[in-house]
């Protein structure tokens, strides 16, 4: 066994996490913790995961629930396509494999949503499987330790990356369990993007980085231009009764499915729709705050309307009323919550 597993496993033996509540060898558990937590913190995803967990017990009431109810239960928790890709992988397995996960990491990886590491995760922690995982923070471990000097967002660089994670893995399945475990405690808890613990870490006596006093020059990235940001203008229309008017996303588009505010790309598309639809205007148009998308960054701005009755003459059933009830527990992205929290402060 390379000397870097085996102080990370005597490490994780010790001082790593032990009680996390998808720690066991369930791979539908398993599963959903490793989507949860793509993009997102431990202590962000345990409430969602018990949750998801309660209404959604295993693979047959996932595959069997409607779209809306799994989006309903993963609101808030954001990039929604993995809890889409979540439900339709639950189907294929209930098609495709008769209700079993599959065992193997390449047939694992055949389900939606499921990339490489997710699926050598699943397969190292269910059934004991000699696979490497390698996501962006054990990318960011082995940068840093090996002082590699290529950039890890690079196609070229994946190669390097793996062939790297898979020559450290250990033999046995006891093992694989605590050095996976380990690499994905040391990646969060110590070597993290920023400020790393490194007098607390496990390898830092043979860690390149370090030697070289140059930890924060790791891992390489090629110097990214700045992301466009553009303006969303958002009505935030009421009835007497406090119902708020929303409308549901394209399946296909961005924030898939789920429920909004009715978003124009001017100022002005929004007030026509505003007086076509005898809305009567209770503010000006305000800014309310930047959201950052992967790809851009949307200026949310918004105006407040009022409409004495529950009729849109002409708009298709993708407007809905809410009320504060249903808004806490409809599918709405962060962002929305957030505008919505705003107006309540
Ligand atoms: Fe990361 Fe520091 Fe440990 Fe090196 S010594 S692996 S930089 S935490």
């Amino acid at each position: 066994m390379s000397a870097f597993a085996q102080q990370l496993i005597t490490w994780q033996r010790e001082h790593g996490r032990h009680h996390l509540p998808w720690q066991c060898d369930d791979p539908y558990r398993i599963w959903l913790s490793e989507i949860m937590l793509q993009q997102t913190q431990v202590a962000t995803v345990i409430p969602y995961y018990e949750r998801f967990l309660k209404r959604f017990p295993d693979i047959h009431s996932l595959a069997n629930a409607s779209q809306e109810s799994v989006l309903e239960h993963w609101s808030g928790l954001g990039y929604y396509a993995r809890a889409r890709n979540l439900h339709y992988a639950a189907q294929q397995i209930y098609q495709e494999h008769h209700g079993n996960f599959p065992q193997t990491r390449s047939a694992l990886e055949t389900l939606k949503g499921v990339g490489r590491s997710t699926a050598a995760a699943i397969a190292v922690f269910a059934w004991g499987k000699r696979e490497a995982i390698c996501d962006g923070n054990v990318k960011r471990v082995l940068a840093r330790h090996f002082a590699l000097n290529i950039d890890s967002t690079t196609t070229s660089a994946q190669p390097i990356f793996w062939q790297l994670a898979e020559s450290l893995l250990p033999h046995s399945s006891e093992d694989l369990k605590s050095y996976t475990q380990a690499l994905m405690d040391l990646g969060s808890l110590i070597c993290k993007r920023t400020r790393p613990l490194c007098q607390q870490c496990p390898v830092q006596n043979t860690c390149q980085a370090l030697a070289r006093n140059a930890v924060s020059a790791y891992p390489k990235k090629a110097t990214k231009a700045p992301k466009p940001s553009r303006d969303g203008y958002f009505l935030l229309c009421r009835q007497p009764n406090g119902d708020i008017l929303f409308s549901q996303r394209a399946e296909k588009a961005l924030w898939g499915n789920l429920w909004i505010l009715p978003w124009f790309d001017t100022e002005q598309a929004l007030q026509a729709f505003a007086h076509q639809h005898h809305m009567q205007a209770q503010s000006k148009m305000q800014s309310a705050f930047c959201h950052v998308f992967t790809h851009y960054r949307l200026n949310i701005h918004y105006q407040e309307y009022y409409l004495s009755t529950p009729q849109l003459n002409g708009t298709s059933s993708t407007y809905r009323w809410l009320s504060s009830t249903a808004i806490q527990s409809a599918a709405l992205p962060a962002a929305m919550k957030k505008l919505l929290n705003l107006k309540r402060s």
